[in-house]
């Protein structure tokens, strides 16, 4: 039994940071400069920035957040589709909350939604199956974003609808893998990484083992972390130990919930409904075999190919949510951070969504 309280208790959080920042001073002694690690998860950017963790460490450690936010990663295209759907007369689309107010190429979600278009935010996918039942009549349209956390959750929709036969059911699949835009990530050379802090969430669904790639072929570490400060500061920690002892491991810090091998029964759950295709990622452009969609025996359920849906070239507009989920640039550096974009007027998705970067700088990090 594991005290989850332990995970954020303040004296033992604040030992931590002066034990991280310890480390992090003999690293620049013999290095010459600050270590730097990328947060994968969004879910993580929020955590370290809520709890100050980020800004208490910023002169020591260097933490770029990464690609792990699924409302940041979706092309605008699939927003853009969207809309066009729920124009369809008899269609309901439904949506994480997330999603409704990013904006696509003229509109967002939430707009449509005020102009009479039936667009449902849910919180399980199981409830879009439950209002396609209520509603036979109609056509039922979920959008399916998330990486592997969400993915078994999909795959199990899938086999309620096919178990329940419906026919007013698709889903427009625009799923994201970890382990190919991370290989994308460390081929592009865009930021040079001492170590990664790697998702727990996702680590639950795929296990340790399938980050071994980043030491074995790219030679960086990486530590399984959870969402609490005593688990993130352990994290860092470890990989500082990992730098200043010439070690490169993958080290799991998550054990009470990740194993080596992950769940298998949701895997199998997965690979029953959904195969790998080259995915779009917002800002990072087509990594190939990056995302999973319905396999064709399951074509019946795809959103994609019941509806006839052209969407244009999204025009550009000035926001570098792109960049930022590369983890290129901050926040602070695009020219419309706390001015143009606001959460309360946000013009990208990163700072639309609740794990987004330029949202947890917003709410976090921002010099008032
Ligand atoms: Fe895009 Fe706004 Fe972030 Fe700039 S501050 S990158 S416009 S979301």
């Amino acid at each position: 039994m594991v005290n989850m309280e332990l995970f954020s208790e303040p004296t033992l959080t604040r030992e931590l940071v002066e034990a991280v920042i310890d480390l992090a001073k003999k690293f620049k002694e013999e290095k010459g400069r600050v270590p730097v690690f990328m947060e994968v998860c969004g879910s993580h950017t929020m955590a370290l920035a809520k709890t100050g963790i980020k800004t208490r460490l910023k002169d020591d450690v260097h933490l770029i957040a990464g690609p792990g936010c699924p409302v940041c990663v979706t092309e605008q295209k699939s927003i853009d589709a969207m809309i066009q759907l729920a124009e369809e007369p008899n269609t309901i689309l439904c949506t994480f909350g997330d999603m409704m107010r990013v904006p696509g190429s003229a509109s967002s979600l939430m707009k449509a939604k005020t102009e009479g278009k039936d667009i449902r935010v849910i919180y399980s996918p199981l409830d879009s199956v439950k209002i396609a039942e209520e509603n036979p009549h109609k056509e039922v349209v979920f959008l399916g974003i998330g990486f592997e956390t969400t993915i078994p959750i999909l795959a199990l929709t899938v086999r309620e609808v096919e178990r329940k036969q419906l026919t007013n059911y698709s889903i427009w699949m625009t799923t994201k893998l970890v382990e190919p835009v991370l290989r994308t990530l460390l081929q592009s050379g865009d930021v040079k990484l001492d170590g990664f802090l790697l998702p727990g969430n996702v680590s639950v669904v795929v296990g340790k083992q399938t980050y071994h790639f980043l030491a074995d072929e790219y030679g960086v570490s990486g530590v399984i972390t959870g969402f609490e400060p005593v688990e993130l500061l352990s994290g860092l920690y470890k990989l500082l130990q990992l730098q200043l002892e010439n070690k490169i491991s993958i080290l799991n810090a998550y054990p009470y919930v990740v194993s080596d091998k992950g769940n298998e029964v949701a895997q199998q759950l997965v690979h029953t409904y959904l195969e790998t295709h080259d995915e779009v990622w917002r800002g990072i452009g087509t990594i190939p075999n990056s995302g999973l969609d319905l396999k064709e025996q399951y074509a019946k359920y795809d959103a994609k190919k019941k509806f006839s849906i052209s969407i244009k070239e999204p025009r550009k507009t000035k926001c570098r949510c792109g960049e930022i989920v590369r983890g290129a640039i901050t926040p602070e550096q695009c020219v419309l951070f706390n001015k143009g974009c606001t959460p309360t007027n946000p013009i990208g998705p990163c700072m639309v969504s609740t794990e987004g970067t330029c949202a947890a700088h917003y709410q976090f990090m921002r010099e008032v």
